[in-house]
């Protein structure tokens, strides 16, 4: 099948190349010039396992290829995929501004029928707002059907997410398309659900809303557990037991951060209030989240009551392991905290890329983590990254300052830090002590 793809972030390139892979020829365009010449070039902007492979597979077949030219890419294609980004407003609406705009530009090259898919998370009502540019555009419904397909896959697990999703749900009224695209997705190994646009587009805030309320929970329980001497990892690990529960999203830790989470939890509280929808759980699941990011600096103040000039180690900046995303990263909040409180701040993360350098110029970028404890008053680990697992604790005790560490992802076990020499150790409800 012919397919375009507007917009090759996260999502649309994953899309793009997983289409690819099973023989239909995809033209992607993106507004972003440099990232059409990298990706026609065999370089993929984003770290995410397995795409660069893929890629140059599908370059050397001639199944894909980028460019900035949407009219021709359109009026090539049978099906058109928008994955553009929808930002947060300041009043936790959607900015759904980038999906019109390339809503109105694919109206004006339309030459035939056209199976339009949404897979840009959108507020209820956007397949809505899009069909109507395009009636509006002077089209019909013999040219073009629109269908909600919004995508569940996660950075990190990118690639095998969207090959092997749980399910993908399609959104539409019109037989027409939903045929087409129940062809693109029969290879897939997944369920497919067909329901209306109204459904798909809440299905996907509903889904991300409830993995993030079962963060804050299980934080909130973990931070009663710091407070009782209760042990979190194994009240998760019984919890998790449980069918009706499930393992998935119950790791305590400094809280949830990436594009999507913290962008989403908003978007539904907001098209809550458009509808007159309360939404009590969401808004307290948001604000829980906001407090436990910042745990880390409440304990950091509680043990030194000043922090000026204090040297800080961060460990790990990204939102999660096996990505090079920092958006919404609950590090950023712990840096601009601390940098306010005048300590000073050395960071590693092997991802670390030019992006967090241009927000924090001012801080200190090490190569590993001996350099980034040198002189230093505490260690956070903010992302599980693997080599943390398994560090030489004695020697980052000898080189520190004073050998203090915060494990905001409870990987390094509270005994070990004790024999290896930290005077202080703080978990996410799994044991603690200051020796001071
Ligand atoms: P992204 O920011 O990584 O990518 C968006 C791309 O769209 C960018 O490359 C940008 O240059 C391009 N773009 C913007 N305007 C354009 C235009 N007018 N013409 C052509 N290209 C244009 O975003 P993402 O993380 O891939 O997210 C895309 C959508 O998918 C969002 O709605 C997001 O909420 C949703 N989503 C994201 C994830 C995720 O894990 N990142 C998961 C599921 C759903």
């Amino acid at each position: 099948m012919k397919i375009c793809v507007v917009g090759v972030g996260y999502v649309g390139l994953v899309a793009a190349l997983s289409f690819a892979k099973y023989n239909n020829d995809i033209i992607c365009v993106d507004k972003d010039i440099n990232k059409i010449k990298q990706l026609n070039n065999g370089i993929i902007p984003i770290f995410e396992e397995g795409l660069e492979e893929l890629l140059n597979t599908c370059i050397k077949n001639k199944k894909i290829s980028f460019t900035q030219d949407l009219d021709v890419a359109i009026k090539k294609s049978e099906i058109i995929f928008i994955a553009v980004g929808t930002p947060t407003n300041d009043d936790w609406s959607v900015d759904i501004s980038q999906v019109i705009h390339v809503a109105n530009e694919i109206s004006k090259a339309i030459n035939k029928y056209k199976v339009v898919v949404i897979k840009s998370t959108v507020p209820v009502g956007t397949n809505d707002k899009i069909k109507k540019i395009f009636l509006n555009n002077g089209l019909n419904d013999k040219h073009f059907d629109i269908v909600s397909n919004p995508e569940f896959l996660r950075e990190g697990k990118a690639l095998n997410d969207f090959l092997n999703g749980d399910r993908m749900v399609l959104g539409c009224e019109s037989k027409r398309a939903l045929k087409i695209l129940e062809k693109l997705y029969r290879p897939f190994n997944t369920k497919l659900i067909f329901t209306t646009p109204q459904t798909a587009e809440l299905i996907k805030y509903a889904s991300n809303a409830f993995l993030a309320t079962k963060i804050s929970f299980i934080n909130e329980i973990a931070n009663l557990c710091s407070k009782v001497n209760a042990n979190i990892e194994t009240i998760s690990y019984a919890l998790g037991l449980d069918n009706r529960i499930s393992a998935e999203f119950l790791k305590a830790g400094i809280g949830y951060g990436g594009s999507c989470f913290p962008k989403d939890t908003k978007a539904l509280v907001s098209i809550g209030k458009e509808y007159n929808s309360s939404f009590n759980i969401i808004e307290s699941t948001i604000e829980v989240n906001e407090n436990q990011r910042l745990l880390p600096v409440k304990l950091v103040c509680e043990h030194y009551n000043d922090l000026n000039g204090k040297i800080i180690s961060i460990f790990g900046l990204t939102f999660k392991p096996g990505t090079d995303d920092i958006r919404e990263a609950p590090s950023l909040y712990i840096i601009n905290e601390l940098l306010k409180k005048g300590a000073k701040i050395k960071c590693y993360d092997p991802m670390v890329s030019n992006e967090i350098k241009n927000i924090y110029p001012d801080i200190i970028y090490c190569n590993n983590i001996y350099e980034t404890v040198d002189n230093s008053s505490c260690i956070i680990i903010c992302t599980e990254l693997m080599e943390f697992y398994n560090m030489n604790l004695k020697e980052l005790a000898k080189i520190m300052n004073y050998p203090m560490l915060i494990d905001g992802r409870n990987i390094i076990d509270m005994e070990k830090a004790k024999k290896s020499g930290f005077q202080c150790y703080y978990s996410i409800g799994n044991g603690s002590y200051d020796n001071n």
